[in-house]
C-alpha cells in the first residue's frame, strides 16, 4: 500500500477538507469522497497519528485475538456502494440467526434470515481486516496521508480550520471531519462538551475456539452480571464480547485460559457448544458519551469522536457509517447548491438526516442496558415475558432484526 506525503512537510498546506482520524471511520469517510474528489478535484487529507502497515506486508493472517464487529446488513450495503465489500467480506462471518436469552429464564427470542427472506441478518468482520480493505481503497485515491502523524492543534480560522501536527506540518482547511475517536482532547480544544454516562461495567473481549459448528449463529445472553454476546467468526472461532461490572473483569483477565472457560461455560450454559479455547482477552470500560454538538461552521465531528455507545447491540459502527453517508451526500447537495463545505447550512442539512437516527439507536442501545442491567425484583420476569413476547409477535421481532440489520432509522 503506497503511503503518500506531502512534498514539503513543513509548508502551510491547504486542503478543501482535512479528515482528523484514519480508524474505520475517517477511512470510510475518505473512501465515500471519492465521486465528490473526482467530480470537484477536492483536495483531501486523512492525518492518522498510528502508523500504518506499509507496502510489503505480509499477507493477511486471521489472527486469533483481534477484535471484530457486527455489521449489520445496511452496512453491507454502503460498503458495496463504496467499493470495498468484495474485498470485505472475504474475512466476513454471515449472521444466519440471531439467539437471546436470559440466564436463569425459559424466555428467548430467536432472530433467522431465512423467516426474513434475507441472506444474512448481518456480518462479523475482523476489525483489522475491515482497516486493512479500506486502507486499501484509500491508497488508490488522489488523498494525501500525513501517517503517523498527531494533530496537536486545532483552531477556527476566518476560512476553516487551523492544524498543526506532531510532524512540525501545519495545515488549513475549509471543512475538518473530526474522527479521532474521541480520546485525543481536541474536542475539547475547541470547547466542544460531552455527555458521559459511564455504565460501570467493561467489556472483556476474546476469540474463543467452541467444539461444534457455529451455524452463523449470533448468541446474546443476559447475565446478572450483565450481556455476554457470541458473534461468529469465518474461521469457526467466536467473538466473545463479555460484559462486567467494573473492577470485576480484573479476576477474569488474570485466569488461565482453563479456568476462564470453565467459568465462561458455566456463565453461558452450553448452547453454543462447549468452550475450547481462548485467546488473549481486552477489556474495555464502557460508558455513553455523546458531544454536545456535531457541526460548526467549517466542522462535523463523526464516529466515536460523536457518540460512543455500549456495544450490547454492535450499533456504534453501523450509526457512523449511515453519518459518513448523510454527510458526503450533504456536502454534495450543498455544493449543487454552491455553497462552500464549510458553509453552516450544509452541515446543518447533514445533522438534520442524522439527527433521529442517532436519537433512536442511542435509546435502542442504552435501554437494552437498562432493561437487563436491573435488578428490581419483578423485572426478571417481565424480562423473559418480554424475549417470548418478542418471540411470539411477529412485527416486534421483525422491527429489532430490522434495526439490527441497519435497516431501521
Ligand atoms: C468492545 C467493543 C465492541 C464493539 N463492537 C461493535 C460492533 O460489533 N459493531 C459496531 O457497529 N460497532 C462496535 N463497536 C463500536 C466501534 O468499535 C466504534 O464505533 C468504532 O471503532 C469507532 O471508530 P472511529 O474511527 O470513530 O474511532 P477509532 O477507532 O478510535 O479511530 C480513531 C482514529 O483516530 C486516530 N487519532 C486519534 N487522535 C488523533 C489525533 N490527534 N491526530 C490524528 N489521529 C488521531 C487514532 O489513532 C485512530 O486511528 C464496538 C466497540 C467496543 C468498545
Amino acid at each position: 500500500m503506497t503511503i503518500q506525503a506531502p512534498d514539503n512537510a513543513t509548508a502551510t498546506a491547504h486542503y478543501d477538507i482535512v479528515i482528523v482520524g484514519g480508524g474505520l471511520v475517517g477511512a470510510s469517510l475518505g473512501c465515500a469522497l471519492a465521486p465528490l474528489i473526482a467530480r470537484q478535484g477536492l483536495r483531501v487529507a486523512i492525518v492518522e497519528a498510528a502508523a500504518l502497515p506499509t507496502e510489503g506486508t505480509a499477507e493477511w493472517q486471521p489472527s486469533f485475538d483481534a477484535r471484530a464487529s457486527a455489521i449489520a446488513e445496511g452496512s453491507a450495503q454502503r460498503f458495496r456502494e463504496l467499493g470495498v465489500w468484495e474485498a470485505m467480506r472475504r474475512e466476513a462471518a454471515k449472521i444466519e440467526r440471531i439467539h437471546i436469552s436470559e440466564r436463569g429464564r425459559l424466555g428467548a427470542t430467536r432472530l433467522s434470515a431465512a423467516e426474513l427472506g434475507v441472506d444474512a441478518l448481518g456480518h462479523v468482520i475482523p476489525n483489522a481486516w475491515m482497516g486493512r480493505v479500506l486502507h486499501e481503497h484509500l491508497s488508490a485515491l488522489p488523498i494525501d496521508w500525513h501517517c503517523p502523524a498527531r494533530v496537536e492543534t486545532l483552531a477556527p480560522t476566518a476560512q476553516g480550520h487551523y492544524l498543526a501536527l506532531s510532524t512540525g506540518a501545519e495545515l488549513t482547511a475549509t471543512l475538518t471531519v473530526l474522527a479521532d475517536g474521541g480520546r485525543s482532547g481536541l474536542k475539547e480544544q475547541l470547547g466542544i462538551e460531552s455527555r458521559r454516562r459511564p455504565y460501570d461495567q467493561t467489556a472483556l473481549i476474546a476469540h474463543v475456539g467452541v467444539s461444534q459448528p457455529h451455524q452463523g449463529v449470533a448468541f446474546e445472553r443476559f447475565t446478572r452480571e450483565g450481556p455476554i454476546a457470541l458473534l461468529p467468526l469465518k474461521h469457526q472461532a467466536m467473538e466473545l464480547i463479555w460484559t462486567h461490572k467494573s473492577g470485576d473483569e480484573r479476576a477474569r483477565l488474570a485466569l488461565d485460559d482453563r479456568a476462564f472457560l470453565d467459568q465462561l461455560q458455566r456463565a453461558f450454559g452450553d448452547r453454543a457448544g462447549r468452550f475450547t479455547k481462548v485467546g488473549e482477552r481486552f477489556s474495555y470500560p464502557l460508558s455513553l458519551v455523546t458531544a454536545r454538538e456535531s457541526v460548526r461552521p467549517g466542522l462535523a465531528v463523526l464516529g466515536n469522536a460523536a457518540h460512543a455507545l455500549h456495544p450490547v447491540a454492535g450499533q456504534g459502527f453501523n450509526l457512523a457509517l449511515r453519518s459518513v453517508v448523510d454527510l458526503v451526500e450533504a456536502l454534495a447537495l450543498g455544493h449543487e447548491q454552491g455553497r462552500s463545505l464549510g458553509d453552516l447550512e450544509t452541515l446543518l442539512d447533514f445533522e438534520s438526516r442524522r439527527a433521529r437516527d442517532r436519537a433512536n439507536v442511542i435509546r435502542f442501545s442504552d435501554s437494552l442496558i437498562r432493561l437487563f442491567g436491573a435488578s428490581f425484583p419483578l423485572l426478571p420476569h417481565a424480562r423473559a415475558a418480554g424475549l417470548i413476547g418478542l418471540n411470539l409477535v411477529g412485527p416486534l421481532r421483525r422491527g429489532l432484526a430490522r434495526r439490527a440489520m441497519g435497516l431501521e432509522r
